[in-house]
């Protein structure tokens, strides 16, 4: 699959907003990773949420190694879930591409992938740094 228009993020990015806090949902944190990096200039981030960073990070070294995986950004938030909703649904309005293929390390089909040039990489994480604080 590949990033969806504007218009149509928009209008999920709304009624994302308009819903209440699941009560699954909670405090933890948000992390951005560099997954790798293909053809020189293009990179493949990922955004997840968790309560344990360390455990997490842990795990996908585990289920799909990858050896250019990089802690880039992290940031603590009262709902991780409804976080991390909103940003994927942001970050694939300003992203290459939203791909969502069988990941040739692991065969699993990732949806939390973003490619990126990586001279948007700055402005990426300081887009995080912006924007997170109002979303909750
Ligand atoms: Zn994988």
């Amino acid at each position: 699959m590949v990033k969806r228009p504007t218009t149509f993020l928009d209008s999920l990015i709304t009624q994302r907003h308009l819903r209440p806090e699941s009560v699954a949902d909670g405090p933890g944190e948000v992390y951005f990773l560099l997954e790798k990096v293909i053809a020189g200039n293009i990179i493949v981030a990922k955004l997840g949420m968790t309560t344990d960073f360390d455990r997490r990070f842990d795990e996908h070294e585990r289920i799909c190694p990858q050896t250019g995986r990089l802690d880039l950004w992290r940031k603590e938030v009262p709902y991780r879930r409804r976080t991390e909703a909103l940003l994927h649904l942001y970050l694939e309005d300003i992203c290459v591409d939203r791909p969502r293929v069988i990941c040739s390390s692991c065969g699993r089909k990732h949806i939390e992938l973003f490619k990126f040039h990586s001279n948007q990489l700055q402005s990426v994480l300081s887009f995080l740094d912006s924007l997170v604080p109002s979303l909750t």
